[in-house]
């Protein structure tokens, strides 16, 4: 199959391929086009040409966005197999993240916004009313690049925005692929996708015609975007890394939690922003946790998705690979003791099975880093103050959970945690209405709910005298 952008609705092709590797073999599989600074240009150009009539019907967006949904959920098996692919996650993960894109553009066709009226008296009326910034630059990442962009596209489209995208170029197939199933529901140039390396994702994010850059992805990128916005003051949502930490109190029953424990760091083979990546547990309920995280660890499938038995897939990239594979080697340099896992598994594939780390602290790359993969520290506490410092002691702050038999003591605890969502007794549930975003160097802004919306606007207010 031969896989094309899409630029002010026509299928695009360059001449220059890129090999996209398939991480369950570490070869090649396909190949995307190659995008350069010429298309950046002409897919701004055909963004903001569409933006101009695009931003006058909601009613025509609305319509669209559960056309939209439709259209991506009647391709949830084709779009599935190539993510398992590009990606390496297993068919059934694969699938349900294309249902869940398919749920955000329904969720979005259906969000009511308000304008809000501030006063209303005699003398005048007030009102805030939210209007659309024109193109924006959607930027994403590796791990979940069908769902994410539609976090993107979604809200950008209801506002009335018009989008340029730019997957990873780890994982650009599927975003082609919902481009040009979706090119023939939308109006040209309101949707662009480019595939290409970084540098096309600067050039893309410097255009003077953007007037929003949507990114995801790590912190050190998320900087160097937040610098490119400088001159002309575009708006900017930073979805970025994180290292969520887990509370674990001295009052869970441990053959209830450690499973829900286990998915909530390992899910996607660990590579989820808001796994859990620093689990502290208390000195009372330690041992059997780590036991049986372990045993979970030790029988867990891993494979390729091609498999469907395989619960975990590989890493997704060589780089991250050994991104891993040096964090819990560093690990073990500072006395780490490895419970579960601990080494890459042979072949060429990238596969690192589930490792358990205990015996480690804050000053080890694992706990102070993220690992962004299938290796979690595991660290005992005995006061739980302490267990907070040490979680907060972070550039991070996307997610954090608490892990209690006590629910209102888990609420009050979470809410001590500096981060963007605090969760008790769960970890990583997220859903269309509730917004997302991370504090300190996790992020900038939110996205998802009326405040994802409204990150895609401007607000005017609007104050007419009466009489
Ligand atoms: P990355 O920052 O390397 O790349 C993300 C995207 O940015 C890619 O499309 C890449 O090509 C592009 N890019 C890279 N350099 C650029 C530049 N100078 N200008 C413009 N674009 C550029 O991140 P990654 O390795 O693909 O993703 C993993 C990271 O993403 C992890 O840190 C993870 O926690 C984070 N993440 C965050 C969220 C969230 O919602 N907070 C969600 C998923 C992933």
């Amino acid at each position: 199959m031969e896989y094309s952008m899409v630029i002010d609705g026509r299928s695009v092709t360059t001449g220059e391929w890129d090999d996209v590797i398939n991480p369950a073999k570490g070869e090649p599989f396909a190949q995307c086009p190659r995008g350069t600074q010429a298309n950046v240009d002409e897919a701004v150009q055909a963004a903001a040409r569409a933006y101009t009539t695009w931003r006058t019907d909601e009613a025509l967006r609305r319509q669209k966005l559960g056309e939209c949904a439709q259209a991506i959920q009647q391709h949830v098996s084709d779009i599935a197999a190539v993510l398992s692919q590009e990606q390496g996650k297993p068919m059934t993960a694969a699938m349900a993240e294309i249902f869940g894109a398919s749920m955000w553009f329904s969720y979005f066709a259906n969000l009511q916004i308000e304008p809000e009226t501030l006063s209303d008296d005699g003398e005048k009326t007030i009102k805030v009313v939210r209007k659309p910034l024109g193109v924006v630059a959607a930027i994403t990442p590796w791990n979940f690049p069908v769902i994410l962009l539609a976090w993107k596209l979604a809200p950008a489209w209801l506002a009335g925005n018009t989008v340029v995208a730019k997957p990873s170029p780890y994982t650009p197939l599927t975003s082609l692929m919902v481009a040009n199933i979706l090119k023939s529901i939308v109006p040209a140039g309101v949707l662009n996708v480019l595939s290409g390396g970084n540098e096309l994702g600067a050039t893309l994010a410097q255009h003077p015609l953007v007037r929003k850059i949507s990114f995801t992805g790590s912190v050190a990128t998320g900087k160097k975007i937040m610098g490119y916005a400088v001159d002309d003051l575009k708006r900017v949502t930073l979805e970025l890394g994180g290292n969520d930490p887990a509370i674990v109190l001295d009052d869970v029953n441990p053959q209830e939690v450690t499973e829900r424990l286990f998915w909530s760091a390992f899910q996607n083979s660990g590579q989820v922003c808001t796994a859990v990546k620093r689990l502290y547990v208390h000195e009372k309920v330690y041992e059997p946790i780590v036991k049986g995280l372990a045993e979970l660890a030790k029988k867990t499938k891993v494979g390729p998705a091609t498999d469907p038995d395989t619960q975990l897939g590989p890493i997704n990239n060589k780089m991250q690979l050994e991104r891993v594979a040096s964090l819990v080697d560093d690990a073990k340099k500072h006395g780490a003791r490895i419970e579960a896992g601990g080494a890459r598994l042979e072949g060429s594939g990238y596969f690192y099975p589930p490792t358990i780390v205990t015996n480690v602290s804050a000053g080890v790359r694992l706990v102070d880093e993220e690992q962004f993969g299938t290796a979690l520290p595991v660290l005992k506490y005995t006061k739980v103050e302490d267990a907070i410092t040490q979680a907060n002691a972070t550039h991070y702050g996307l997610g954090g959970s608490v892990w209690t038999g006590n629910r209102d003591k888990g609420i009050a605890l979470v809410q001590e945690l500096e981060c963007g969502t605090g969760w008790v007794n769960h970890h990583m549930d997220i859903t269309p209405y509730a917004p997302f975003g991370g504090s300190k160097w996790s992020g900038i802004g939110y996205e998802n709910g009326k405040w994802g919306y409204e990150a895609f606007t401007d607000l005017q207010v609007v104050n007419a005298k009466k009489g």
